[in-house]
């Protein structure tokens, strides 16, 4: 049974004070995860180590780190690395996220190396892939998407690809408000899974989880996760209120 995910994507929101009140309010009322369920809480890199104090013990609650470096050290000031945050003890990583692929100029050839940096040091990228609007409307997200994952992902051998995580998000739908249809989701979601399937095999396409990502909030959580192919959701504005996030995780089962 593949893993279900629910991941928060805090952005750069929160002072501190915030983070903590939001952080009591999750750990109130933080739902019980079943064995194949994961929460990933993605937060500003300040926060990390004392998000997973505060999580410690709670089984299947994660930290991520919102992006890393693509090399290892240097001189490169006001970044981080993978291996750093390898060393705080960090397993998950959201890279190739919509924003930074348009305001950081990121493409597939950086993430590609951003991926084996974080895979070289144990940390499980959450691979973000998905279209603008302009190409939604022409009718080529498909091959759109297909061209991120191919320039990004497959030189990663079949091993290694079943660990990661990837994200379909539509840019359109991202904080918008506006959120792809459950036709439309699991339409490219089962695409995404047939790219990997062509390259893979059906047994490795199968194992990666796939995560949908554009304005999920508790009302359309439900809906979307009950798509075959869709595996959780990467979810921004809805995950700094706790009362919406928590709803979200409980739609996971
Ligand atoms: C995101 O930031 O990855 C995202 C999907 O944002 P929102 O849920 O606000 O659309």
């Amino acid at each position: 049974m593949r893993t279900q995910i629910a991941a928060a994507n805090w952005k750069m929101n929160l002072v501190k004070e915030e983070a903590e009140q939001l952080m009591d309010q999750l750990l109130a009322s933080a739902p019980t995860l079943q064995n194949n369920q994961e929460v990933i809480l993605a937060i500003p890199f300040p926060y990390l180590t004392w998000a997973q104090s505060r999580l410690d013990g709670l089984k299947g609650y994660r930290v991520a780190a919102q992006n890393c470096h693509h090399k290892n050290a240097g001189a490169y000031t006001g970044e981080v690395s993978a291996p750093m945050l390898a060393s705080l003890g960090i397993r998950d990583c959201v890279l190739g996220h919509s924003e930074r692929r348009e305001y950081q100029g990121e493409g597939e050839a950086l993430l590609a190396e951003k991926m084996d940096r974080c895979l070289e040091a144990g940390i499980r990228p959450i691979f973000c892939c998905g279209e603008p609007l302009s190409v939604r409307e022409a009718g080529n997200q498909n091959e759109f998407v297909a061209a991120q994952i191919r320039g990004s992902l497959f030189h990663l051998s079949a091993e290694v690809i079943a660990g990661i995580v990837i994200a379909y998000e539509p840019i359109w739908a991202i904080g918008t408000g506006k959120t792809a249809t459950t036709a439309q989701a699991q339409e490219m979601h089962a695409s995404i899974r047939q790219v990997l399937a062509q390259q893979y095999g059906q047994a490795v396409a199968s194992q990666v989880p796939i995560l949908y990502g554009g304005s999920v909030k508790a009302a359309n959580a439900v809906e979307l996760f009950t798509c075959p192919d869709v595996d959780g959701g990467l979810v921004g504005g809805a995950s700094l209120n706790a009362t919406e996030f928590i709803s979200i995780v409980s739609a996971l089962s």
